[in-house]
């Protein structure tokens, strides 16, 4: 094939302990996936309902590169979430077919225009600005599923310039993972190489300029990042 302008880079993750690296197709985000987050953000939690948007596979950061600090912004957020990685996929997935799927595990940050984000819930407008932008989506290494003891018990936390901000356990999701992912195969044909960020606990807040994070996935992965 030849093409008219020079063709982009596939986006791409490192996996721990392969030297491959897994290829991004989508970024899907789940919404309200945490009580207490929800309710810190004025929501309520719908279990017959997930709230799913997307972010563009090139808005991911990757390999510890520095987060530049978005345009059109003075309420940068940050989003804690366990992003899983799909090595197939499918339509109207059962939730008991839905672990097969998955290759693994990373940690990641949603960030998040909060600012954009209140002014789009006020119209009813859509959020794509306000979590779709550039540098979006930083995101560690993945591990694979059979490397990777993912449980209930397992936390997730945010140290923002070596102080805790966010942490809870897996199990406090509202949507497990096989529960995400059944949701989502009956809005989109989902695919080997789509990743879900699968929503984030309580203590967002804003990130500044020169701030340093470090979030982790219990002790299987982790995540050091600036805000630049
Ligand atoms: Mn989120």
């Amino acid at each position: 094939m030849n093409y008219a302008l020079p063709v982009p880079e596939l986006p791409s993750v490192a996996i721990d302990g392969l030297p491959l690296r897994f290829p991004v197709r989508r970024v899907f985000c789940i919404g309200r996936n945490y009580a207490e987050h929800a309710k810190e953000m004025g929501g309520t939690v719908d279990k017959a309902s997930p709230m799913f948007f997307t972010k563009p596979a090139d808005a991911l950061v990757t390999d510890g590169a520095d987060v530049p600090y978005p345009s059109a912004t003075s309420d940068l957020h940050h989003e804690v979430e366990m992003v899983v990685a799909l090595k197939a996929g499918g339509s109207d997935i059962d939730p008991a077919d839905a672990q097969a799927l998955v290759y693994g595990y990373a940690i990641g940050l949603d960030l998040t225009r909060r600012d954009l984000q209140a002014a789009a819930k006020a119209k009813g407008a859509p959020w794509d600005t306000a979590k779709g932008f550039d540098h979006s989506a930083p995101i560690s290494m993945l591990v694979p599923a059979e490397r990777a003891k993912v449980n209930g018990d397992t936390p997730i936390a945010l140290f923002v310039n070596g102080q805790k901000c966010q942490s809870a356990t897996l199990g406090e999701m509202v949507h497990s993972v096989p529960e995400i992912i059944a949701a989502l195969s009956k809005l989109y044909e989902l695919k080997a190489g789509d990743l879900i960020y699968t929503g984030t606990p309580a203590g967002v807040a804003a990130l500044q300029r020169g701030d340093r994070f470090e979030a982790t996935l219990g002790n299987i992965v982790s995540l050091e990042g600036r805000i630049t």
